[in-house]
């Protein structure tokens, strides 16, 4: 497989925020946001190979029950990626798919954490990725499929207000019940963080959609292995 790293941290985002997790980042993806904060998987890949049976005694080593499978994009490598979860779930691990929601693979998974992007991730700098990226950052019918058939959530990242109105449109679209819908705000640096998290709280109270932190940022900084 394609990856980037294994550690052993907090899960930092949504749902299970808090518990003690094994990530493993695949690496590559399909989509290239402009704020993308794993460049390393999706501008410029660095795609070192781990084999699954390798993959699985990596992770497992931590003796963690947790484990999220992220990226990049992870349904990318769909034979391996299901591999990986049929043998994980089998020594009892509980599995978080983290997925940005534009492919559908029908993966041994407790959790599928989608990540659909919204237009505030257009890489306008970049003409040929502009393009393609836009042409494929949401895909409403894989969403909608995931919903259908796993425990899931459905987290936004936040740039501005017009951002809201995007989530609220998909979300009747679709349609994503608005207690699996959990908004972050953008940014890697805590002051810009900070001061977008005062209005989302307050969409959320209005909306009741979800608030999530990123624990990660707040604890270690902006740092790659966290
Ligand atoms: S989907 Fe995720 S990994 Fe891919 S470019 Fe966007 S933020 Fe980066």
């Amino acid at each position: 497989m394609k990856y980037s790293e294994i550690f052993f941290t907090l899960q930092g985002e949504g749902q299970f925020l808090g518990i003690p997790s094994v990530f493993f980042r695949t690496s590559t993806c399909n989509l290239r946001c402009s704020w993308c904060d794993t460049t390393y998987t999706s501008w410029r890949p660095e795609d070192k190979q781990i084999s699954v049976s390798e993959a699985f005694n990596e992770i497992t080593k931590f003796g963690v029950k947790h484990v999220v499978i992220t990226g990049g994009e992870p349904c990318l490598q769909k034979t391996d990626l299901m591999t990986l979860c049929e043998m994980l779930s089998s020594k009892g691990h509980h599995i978080t798919i983290e997925t940005n929601a534009t492919i559908f693979i029908p993966v041994q998974a407790n959790f599928i954490s989608m990540s659909p992007k919204l237009s505030n991730s257009i890489p306008f700098d970049d003409k040929l990725w502009e393009e393609i990226h836009d042409k494929e950052r949401l895909k409403p019918e894989v969403i909608r499929l995931y919903l259908d058939k796993y425990e899931c959530q459905v987290k936004f990242v936040i740039n501005d207000i017009q951002d809201i109105q995007e989530v609220k449109l998909l979300a009747k679209q679709i349609p994503i019940p608005k207690e699996k819908i959990v908004l972050m705000p953008q940014g890697v640096i805590e002051s810009d963080i900070k001061i977008r998290q005062k209005w989302i709280v307050e969409v959320c109270k209005e909306t009741g959609y979800r608030y999530s932190p990123r624990l990660h940022l707040n604890i270690w900084g902006n740092k790659r292995g966290t």
